[in-house]
């Protein structure tokens, strides 16, 4: 079990509280709001009425010894910019704060945040890619040219073969990391992997390589 702080009860502060409860850790929320606070009190571990803005109300709660801290105030820019510092400064691990604006997003990493989220842009780009690449059930960008992919086998022509057969990394320069198959069994892409239609596999490529793939595949 883990400790965490979520610093505003906003929607995305909310779900973040209630899905580090559900997965068993403890969560202090703060907010200045005392109607967000009352909705939450049966929720979190602990809550607390307060802004966080003032340095002492985060030192009287050992801000520095949670396993992380979110910064889950976003539009109001000041107060999540003042917030992220004295998080930051009083040597907190794990500050993940939200952004709202480009500028917020660069201030937050200057200021030395580890993890800068973006919720309205990150829920767009899913949007926006399950729309473009049907095929694609869902993408987790590593880097500006490279995902991970989870993708459905619907081609018969594939039905059957081995991964070394199907010859995928050499044909569509793509790597099976991982394959979900629809009795529940699940492993790791082998030469020897057998595909069968509506097979699940996560696949790691180049994104344009990824696109093409899920075409043919
Ligand atoms: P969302 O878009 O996720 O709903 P909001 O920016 O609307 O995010 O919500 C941020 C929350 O942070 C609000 O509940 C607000 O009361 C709270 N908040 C804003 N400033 C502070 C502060 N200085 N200290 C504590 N909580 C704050």
């Amino acid at each position: 079990m883990k400790s965490f702080c979520v610093i505003g009860l906003g929607r995305f502060g909310s779900s973040v509280l209630k899905s580090l409860i559900n997965n068993g850790h403890e969560v202090v929320a703060i907010d200045t709001d005392a109607k967000k606070i009352d909705n939450h009190k049966d929720i979190a571990t602990h809550v607390m009425i307060a802004d966080a803005t003032d340095e002492r109300v985060l030192q009287n709660i050992e801000i520095d010894k949670f396993d992380g801290v979110i910064i889950a105030i976003g539009r109001d820019v000041q107060a999540s910019i003042l917030t992220t510092m004295i998080v930051v400064e009083s040597g907190a691990k794990n500050v993940v704060a939200k952004a709202t604006t480009d500028v917020q997003i660069k201030v937050l990493t200057k200021i030395g945040a580890n993890k800068i989220i973006e919720p309205e842009k990150d829920a767009g780009n899913r949007v926006a890619d399950t729309l473009i690449h049907p095929d694609v059930a869902e993408y987790l960008d590593l880097s500006d040219d490279y995902s991970f992919a989870k993708i459905v086998v619907k081609n018969p022509k594939f039905n059957g073969l081995t991964l070394y057969q199907a010859n995928v990394t050499q044909d569509y320069q793509v790597n099976v990391a991982f394959i979900k198959k629809q009795d529940g069994t699940a492993g790791i892409g082998k030469h020897d992997t057998i595909i069968e239609i509506n097979d699940v596999l996560y696949v790691v490529g180049n994104k344009k390589d990824i696109e093409k793939f899920s075409e043919i595949i």
